[in-house]
């Protein structure tokens, strides 16, 4: 039973609409473009995971990217599942090529395709601190915690695992069934009622908090490298005409009352919820008495006078 499900992460959700945005001679360009890159891929390796779900209980509780942000601990974890007799936090890595571990020494190494290679921190030390901070979390609500088990999966389709020395615990994705069954096995006494799980699973729902980030601010992005516009809806190529109050495609001729919507939208996610006429007639290159109108049908209130007047997008 999922009781969170996966949601993109907000950081994600903004790069999507500013990527194609900026300015290519923006001197941020390239590293906002990377940051985009790096976290479609992760979050596209997180995904994959799903269907390997469907070879698990479903009678377990899923939390698919939980985030606790409480007193000292902050902490994510990409997946959460809690069966009666124990608690599984599932850490994916999404890098492709080679990837070496060695158990006594704690050191991943990841060799790509073009023999260019990359050294990273013991996967196993964040899990234990990620574990420590589930239990902290835990423990005041007079639940006994039970034993919490961490895999660290590496779902990229190109992940070759080398292991040096004895690690069950990193995988791939498609090891994930049996992995969970072995540990279904080894953890055979149950500790909770299936009842008491999913109160867990809701207490910790309940302190789930979404990270907000924002990218215009630390990505150092300049509003004037933001290109401005309606994106055509059909196409996506290029930006919409505004005539005869509809909007139309200069190129594939698709026309659409509502286009300046997601275009509002995609500026709320950039610049914040509040617009002002002047921002709107630039943002959707409109003359002010049509920013205006549209504005007014489609903001859910407003709040000053003339051009102070800032409309709230929802
Ligand atoms: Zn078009």
């Amino acid at each position: 039973m999922i009781i969170l499900p996966q949601q993109k992460p907000s950081s994600l959700a903004r790069l999507e609409v500013i990527t194609p945005r900026l300015m290519k001679h923006s001197p941020v360009y390239q590293d906002v473009r990377n940051r985009y890159l790096r976290e479609k891929s992760g979050y596209d390796g997180e995904r994959s995971l799903n269907y390997y779900f469907n070879f698990l209980p479903q009678s377990a509780i899923y939390l698919h990217g939980l985030r606790v942000e409480e007193r000292q601990y902050t902490f994510q974890i990409d997946h959460l599942i809690l069966f009666p007799n124990l608690f599984l936090i599932i850490e994916v890595k999404n890098n492709a090529g080679l990837i070496k571990y060695n158990t006594e020494t704690g050191v991943l190494k990841c060799i790509k395709r073009d023999g260019t290679y990359e050294h990273y921190g013991d996967p196993f030390i964040q899990a234990r601190i990620q574990r420590f901070k589930l239990k902290k979390l835990l423990e005041p609500s007079g639940f006994n915690v039970p034993p919490i088990h961490t895999l660290v999966v590496f779902s990229h389709q190109d992940a070759v695992l080398e292991i040096e020395g004895h690690q069950p615990d990193l995988i791939i994705s498609q090891r994930l069934p049996w992995r969970v069954s072995e540990l279904e096995q080894k953890y055979s006494t149950p500790i909770f009622s299936r009842d008491e799980v999913l109160k867990i699973g809701k207490m910790l729902k309940n302190k789930h908090k979404p990270k907000e980030e924002n990218i215009i601010e630390e990505c150092n992005i300049k509003r004037e490298h933001i290109r401005a516009g309606v994106w055509c809806t059909n196409c996506k190529k290029f930006m919409m005409k505004r005539t005869n109050r509809n909007w139309e495609c200069p190129s594939c001729k698709h026309k659409d009352r509502n286009a300046h919507l997601k275009a509002l939208e995609e500026y709320r996610l950039m610049f914040g919820k509040t617009i002002k006429n002047s921002e709107a007639r630039e943002f959707l290159q409109v003359p002010i008495h049509v920013a205006k109108r549209l504005l007014k049908k489609t903001s859910s209130s407003y709040a000053g006078e003339t051009k102070a007047r800032e409309y709230t997008l929802s």
